[in-house]
């Protein structure tokens, strides 16, 4: 809080309400004081003029002092006080947001691959015929009829007749092909 203070002056000259009463009073005073002088002193001539004169005189002498206006002095004290007064500002929040960045790394995950055991040569017990594992028509062997086997001799031993499409081809092509699986 600050405080100023402002002081101003003003003079003012100024006639006092009621003193005319109180001239009243005194010329009614006088006037009664003469009356008294030629009624009662029974005053004639120079002293009562003499007289008279005096009491005019402090009469007049009396009225300027009553009616000189007087001077009126004021002083102004303004004062002046500062509050300091908080005003809202809205606040700003900052908030740091994390930007989060995905970065793909390949990492390399060794899937073991299904190990099915796989045989050589399937053959269908109603069929009686044998073939190579990735051949055609082994595929289309009904689960209940399928022999399997990795050696070749086991399904000759039950005279079983290797397939036409599959074993043939490889016995012709002995000595040059060998059978590779994939
Ligand atoms: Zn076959």
């Amino acid at each position: 809080m600050v405080r100023k203070e402002n002081i101003s002056i003003i003079e003012k000259k100024e006639r006092q309400k009621g003193n005319g009463f109180i001239a009243l009073i005194v010329s009614i005073l006088l006037i009664s004081i003469i009356l008294l002088l030629v009624v009662g002193f029974k005053l004639r001539g120079y002293s009562l003029g003499w007289s008279i004169a005096g009491i005019l005189l402090f009469y007049i002498v009396v009225l300027s002092f009553l009616f000189e206006p007087k001077t009126i002095r004021e002083t102004i004290k303004t004062i002046v006080e500062t509050i300091e007064k908080p005003i809202r500002v809205p606040f700003v929040k900052t908030i740091e947001k994390p930007v989060i960045k995905i970065k793909e790394v390949e990492k390399p995950i060794f899937i073991e691959p299904k190990k099915k055991k796989e045989f050589n040569y399937v053959a269908s017990t109603e069929t009686k015929t044998y073939h190579e594992n990735d051949c055609r028509f082994s595929k289309l062997i009904k689960k209940n009829y399928k022999l399997m086997d990795d050696e070749e001799v086991y399904f000759k031993r039950l005279k079983y007749t290797p397939c036409k499409s599959c074993i043939k081809k490889i016995i012709v092509k002995k000595g040059k092909h060998k059978k590779s699986k994939k």
